[in-house]
């Protein structure tokens, strides 16, 4: 019998597990690996299956920003207790034009907690980063220092090692059912074992209401997303060095620097959120998602945003998609609170920018299912379940 299971070993569970495992013994952390395969997979998929995810302070709303800024203060340590590196601070320059605040709000909620921010003209922009290509009224913010990527796919197996260095158990099953039963909580999984705890936290991300993994339907609005990934070769890679993370407010575009990916190449990302992408509700909505190539408008219209930005990818000849998931709730929020009577708790609802503040959301979670205060800047009603939900 453990003392707490974690159900779900993404960047919010596996933080989890870590934070749990200095608070307390007998924890473990269940969940699949990433499938080898994904066309013959035919179990769940993650949200981290990638190697390249923004990280910085600044932000429009203070709430993402704190646990941004709390998680990043802690990427060195979780480095150096697993000896796994996943972050990469390449800073961060989010443009705009005239007719949005988004930047403005972003600073005045990043300033206050540190963020090492500055304003550039179109001017400015142009002469820090000669690849891009912006109109003359275009501003700019840039965050340096602890604003850039990390690998979602390295963090996870950082927080997994640090977690195990601390004396947690990795499961690698996924569950199919977690039921309350006379002192405790049972976990069933995929592949027929029963796992028992005194307390379970749901971390399953996107999948957790397609599983029915939370007593509480949870209601999260989950959105099949494309990304297009642009192979960087020869002369392009010295020309795009000293890329950092990019945001661009209007369109809501994010755009990723030159990344290696395990194929050995290095690709540089883009995103584009929009509730038009797919709704994804069943398993087979999800599995059909994971298993395609996403959306080809969305990889004629991403295609077409990047190369105006940075002309000099007209140069590639490699493009790709590939497909993600994004978790929504009704507040905005991850949902960290209890959905049962004290023996169930969820971790819940990324927003599709859960990966930087991800350390922080376990930190929170942990410390409510060992029954810890709160003792974080962001109130615990924030982070509930919407009366009625
Ligand atoms: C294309 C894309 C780009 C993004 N870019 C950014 C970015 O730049 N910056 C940023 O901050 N965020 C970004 N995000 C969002 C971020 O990746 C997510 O918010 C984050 O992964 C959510 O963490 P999570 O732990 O809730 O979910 P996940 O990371 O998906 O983890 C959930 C885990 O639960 C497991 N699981 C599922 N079902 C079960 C089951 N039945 N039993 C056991 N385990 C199960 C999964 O295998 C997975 O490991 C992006 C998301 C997408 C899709």
């Amino acid at each position: 019998m453990h003392k707490v299971i974690v159900v779900g070993r993404g960047l919010i569970g596996s933080a989890a597990g870590r934070h749990l495992s200095g608070l307390m013994d007998g924890v473990a952390v269940l969940g699949p690996d990433e499938p080898a395969d994904r066309a013959t997979h035919s179990g769940v998929f993650a949200s981290h299956y990638d190697e390249g995810r923004m990280t910085r302070i600044v932000d429009p709303d203070p709430v993402w920003a704190v646990t941004a800024k709390r998680s990043i203060e802690r990427y060195r340590e979780i480095e150096a207790a697993s000896g796994i590196r996943f972050f990469t601070p390449s800073g961060y320059l989010g443009i705009s034009g005239p007719g949005s605040d988004y930047l403005q709000r972003s600073e005045a909620s990043g300033r206050p907690l540190g963020a090492a921010t500055a304003w550039l003209d179109a001017a400015g922009i142009r002469h820090r980063f000669p690849f891009l290509s912006v109109a003359h009224d275009t501003r700019g913010l840039s965050e340096v220092g602890k604003a850039g990527h990390l690998s979602p796919r390295a963090m996870v197996r950082a927080q997994c090692a640090a977690a195990q260095k601390r004396g947690a158990t990795i499961i690698v099953e996924a569950a199919v059912a977690i039921r309350a039963v006379t002192g405790g909580v049972e976990v069933e999984t995929t592949a027929g074992g029963i796992h028992r705890a005194e307390k379970v936290l749901i971390a399953a991300g996107a999948f957790t209401d397609a599983c029915g993994l939370s007593p509480v339907d949870l209601k999260l609005r989950v959105f099949g997303r494309t990304v297009v990934l642009a192979r960087i070769d020869g002369d392009l890679a010295g020309d795009l060095s000293a890329m950092p993370t990019m945001g661009h407010a209007e369109s809501g575009a994010y755009i990723l620097p030159p990344i290696r990916y395990p194929d050995g190449h290095d690709y540089l990302k883009i995103g584009i959120g929009s509730t038009d992408d797919a709704d994804l509700k069943s398993r087979d909505d999800f599995s059909r998602w994971f298993k395609g190539t996403g959306s080809s408008d969305n990889r004629r219209d991403f295609q077409a945003f990047l190369t105006d930005l940075i002309p000099g990818l007209t140069r590639c000849t490699h493009w790709h998609t590939d497909t993600c998931a994004v978790a929504w709730t009704a507040t905005g929020y991850p949902y960290i609170d209890w959905v049962d009577d004290g023996r169930i708790a969820v971790a819940v609802g990324g927003n599709g920018k859960g990966a930087k503040s991800a350390d922080d959301w376990g930190w929170l979670a942990a410390r409510l299912v060992a029954g810890e205060d709160w003792d974080h800047p962001v109130e615990r009603a924030t982070l509930r379940l919407p009366r009625g939900a």
